[in-house]
């Protein structure tokens, strides 16, 4: 295989890989996918490929912090909502707000090309899990206060306590 159709070949498996999912993958996850079909790729290489294919406008990376992009096999603009619990990424069923744009040129003077825009917080997977711990830990917490040890320390300590007086 020539140079040129290699590169080719790994651009496309990687395009492939990470259209393949919803999950926003790391770099990371996708060269561990991609190793399924070319054994022997590089770390490096994902890398430069994931920096080609945004540059050509074919995927978007997303950035949350200086260590931790995210992939997005989706390049049309769209929202998205970050869990800080799981780390998850999520897609939001919303309509871009192209009125935000013009409301932006009015108010600033600047020409406005695209925007994005970004949700945080606790998702609802983690919101229930949440819930259920919280359940759990007071249904315990009323078993404790139902069920006393036997026998009450603080009397037998009252009974014990040497007469001080004679
Ligand atoms: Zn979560
Ligand atoms: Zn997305």
């Amino acid at each position: 295989m020539t140079k040129a159709r290699r590169s080719t070949r790994q651009r496309e498996t990687i395009l492939r890989v990470l259209r393949s999912t919803k999950s926003h993958p790391t770099a990371d996850w996708i060269y561990d996918q991609t190793r399924k079909y070319i054994p022997n790729i590089s770390l490096g290489t994902v890398y430069r490929n994931l920096n080609v294919l945004r540059e050509m406008g074919e995927i978007m990376e997303l950035n949350y912090g200086p260590e931790l992009s995210r992939y997005d096999g989706n390049p049309v603009n769209h929202y998205h909502f970050f869990c800080q619990s799981c780390g998850r990424v999520f897609d939001l069923e919303l309509p871009v707000q192209t009125g935000l744009e013009e409301m932006v040129e009015r108010e600033s003077g600047h020409q406005v090309r695209g925007h994005r825009l970004e949700f945080y917080g606790i998702c609802h997977d983690c919101l229930a899990q949440e819930k259920e711990a919280g359940q759990k830990r007071a249904s315990r917490e009323l078993k404790d206060w139902e069920e006393p040890t036997s026998g009450n320390p603080l009397n037998s300590a009252f009974d014990s306590r040497p007469n001080a007086r004679h």
